[in-house]
């Protein structure tokens, strides 16, 4: 039975009360593949002493343990074989380590089918021709980083007429564009067609403030979209939240705040997270989250500060079923938000500190016990 299938086809994406028991059928199959086809993976489970048997229902997915996306930067587990991988991604890493994943056919598939149904549900996918802004690396040979193959793949949902990058490729290297985006919008705004964003927040906070600086206020096409992902707290010396990024945004592009939208994710855990209208990231179908303790790694109920353990059985290629990441985040009850969508979300509050990362991190392979992988 191929419960992956269901759930990743599943039509509403914030049905969770009718998908519980699907889902965990999904993850007990993808932790079975993961035990039998990865050995390291195994012997993690077996360290911790963790059998399959003791998940009776959905609320026992915190017995699964989550490994920290830290150790994907040090460690490459696979469970299908190398020669499989049809897409290599690393994650953005600024300065530190880098996480290496494989994704195969399947895998790939069942994304696609997240995306399109997460987007079709925002109704983001739009047939109307579009310009594009990307406020990041242009794609190349050289950069594999996921939020690159990301932010080209998203040109992909309204058909491009053109793209301009702020990080154009010199064939080794990349140059800072502004003035080219500069221009580029310009040009776009006579054009008389939607203009499609994406970018890190703090990029896009940069381009409003220089367009504010110089004068320049656009009436972009009223179908035009702003596409934030990448969080918040990482990039900003300046305080500046999301409020005023949206007032920013609306008084030099003429873009209102109901066309931004905001999206979370991960390399090592590719589930596309998209905001709501009042801008919360509720938790879909195809992903279960948990907050831990930074001490204890025990659930914390909702409401308490903790990390950010996130599940699902989307990845057959590596053992991506729960990891654990040292973002800082909370769980609130779906109701809390006051849009229609009733499944619970999160807020990323930033980073844990870098001795509570460590701490975390010596835990965490204390707890694997000097496994050799
Ligand atoms: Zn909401």
């Amino acid at each position: 039975m191929d419960y992956r299938r269901k759930i990743f086809a599943h039509r509403n994406p914030y049905d969770l009360q009718n998908t519980d028991s699907l889902f965990f059928d999904a993850v007990k199959e993808n932790l079975r593949f993961h035990e039998r086809h990865c050995p390291e993976y195994a012997r993690i489970l077996r360290h911790m002493d963790f059998h399959t048997d003791c998940l009776k229902s959905v609320s026992d997915l915190y017995k699964i343990p989550p490994i920290p996306t830290l150790f994907f930067k040090s460690h490459e587990l696979y469970s299908i074989p190398k020669d499989r991988l049809m897409y290599n991604v690393t994650s953005s890493g600024t300065g530190g380590r880098q996480s290496h994943v494989g994704f195969d056919r399947g895998s790939l598939y069942h994304a696609l089918r997240m995306v399109l149904g997460t987007f079709s549900y925002y109704r983001l996918i739009s047939p109307h021709p579009t310009n594009y802004i990307v406020l990041g690396y242009e794609p190349s040979d050289h950069n594999r980083m996921g939020a690159v193959k990301t932010a080209y793949g998203v040109t992909k949902l309204a058909p491009a007429l053109n793209r301009e990058y702020a990080l154009k490729d010199t064939g080794d290297g990349y140059r800072l564009n502004m003035e080219g985006v500069k221009n580029a919008l310009i040009r776009y705004e006579r054009m008389r067609f939607p203009v499609r964003f994406m970018g890190f927040p703090a990029y896009m906070y940069f381009l409003v403030k220089d367009l504010k600086e110089s004068n320049i206020r656009l009436k972009l096409h009223k179908k035009s979209k702003v596409f934030l992902a990448g969080g918040w707290k990482k990039f900003f010396s300046e305080k500046v939240d999301k409020n005023e990024l949206y007032r920013m945004i609306e008084e030099t592009l003429g873009i209102g705040e109901e066309n931004c939208k905001e999206f979370f994710g991960a390399v090592e855990h590719p589930i596309v997270y998209c905001d709501c209208k009042n801008h919360h990231f509720h938790v879909p179908v195809y992903s279960r989250v948990l907050i831990r303790d930074l001490n204890t790694l025990e659930p914390v109920e909702n409401g308490k500060v903790g990390l950010l353990n996130l599940i699902t059985p989307l990845v057959e290629s590596v053992p991506l079923l729960s990891v654990i990441t040292d973002d800082l985040a909370v769980m609130r009850d779906g109701k809390a938000c006051g849009c229609s969508i009733a499944s619970p979300y999160f807020e990323i509050l930033g980073r844990a500190g870098l001795q509570d990362v460590k701490t975390c991190a010596a835990e965490a392979s204390e707890l694997m016990g000097g496994i050799k992988v």
